[in-house]
């Protein structure tokens, strides 16, 4: 059962007129309950040859490894969302260098927004959400204890294009 934020009266799953798709509409206020994708913005953050990675303290994925990042706020740009989670995550300050990977997931309704970033003096600490952050060598980066597909595959293109010499942007659909 699903009620309106308007008004709080029940709603009603329906195509509405000139729609195509089914929403969730109030009986009562007649208003139109539109649920679309979530940005999720966040930051390869670089210091040295070290990529900067958080330990979650949060559900879901908690305990696992990942980079800064989280869902973009209103009244921010996403270069300031992934600059905030990076100092919330990391207690970083986060030199945002370029766009790097973007990656559409369907299944979930999200869109991660990823720059890449050097870290400012290296200084990092662990925000509220971190049970611990650290700096990784390729050699290091706990690879069957990252938390999300997209960490992987952000991890990958940097290491592969490091080693090419040149950082392309990577817009990819993750279906699984
Ligand atoms: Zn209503």
């Amino acid at each position: 059962m699903s009620f309106c934020l308007k008004c709080g009266q029940q709603g009603q799953i329906l195509i509405p007129e000139g729609d195509q798709r089914e929403r969730l509409v109030c009986a009562s206020c007649g208003h139109i309950h539109y649920e679309n994708p979530k940005v999720i913005c966040g930051a390869l953050v670089t210091h040295e040859d070290k990529v900067l990675l958080c330990r979650r303290a949060i559900e879901p994925r908690y305990g696992l490894w990942t980079l800064p990042a989280g869902f973009m706020e209103l009244h921010e740009t996403m270069e300031e969302g992934a600059a905030r989670e990076t100092w919330e995550e990391a207690e970083g300050v986060v030199n945002i260098e370029q766009l790097y990977c973007m990656y559409n997931i369907p299944r979930i309704g999200q869109i991660y927004v990823l720059f890449k970033g050097n870290l400012q003096d290296g200084q990092y600490g662990a925000g509220s959400e971190s049970l611990e952050c650290g700096l990784f060598r390729e050699d290091e980066i706990p690879w069957d204890e990252l938390a999300f597909p997209s960490v992987a595959r952000t991890l990958k293109h940097y290491f592969h294009d490091r080693q090419q010499g040149q950082f392309t942007i990577h817009l990819e659909t993750i279906s699984s």
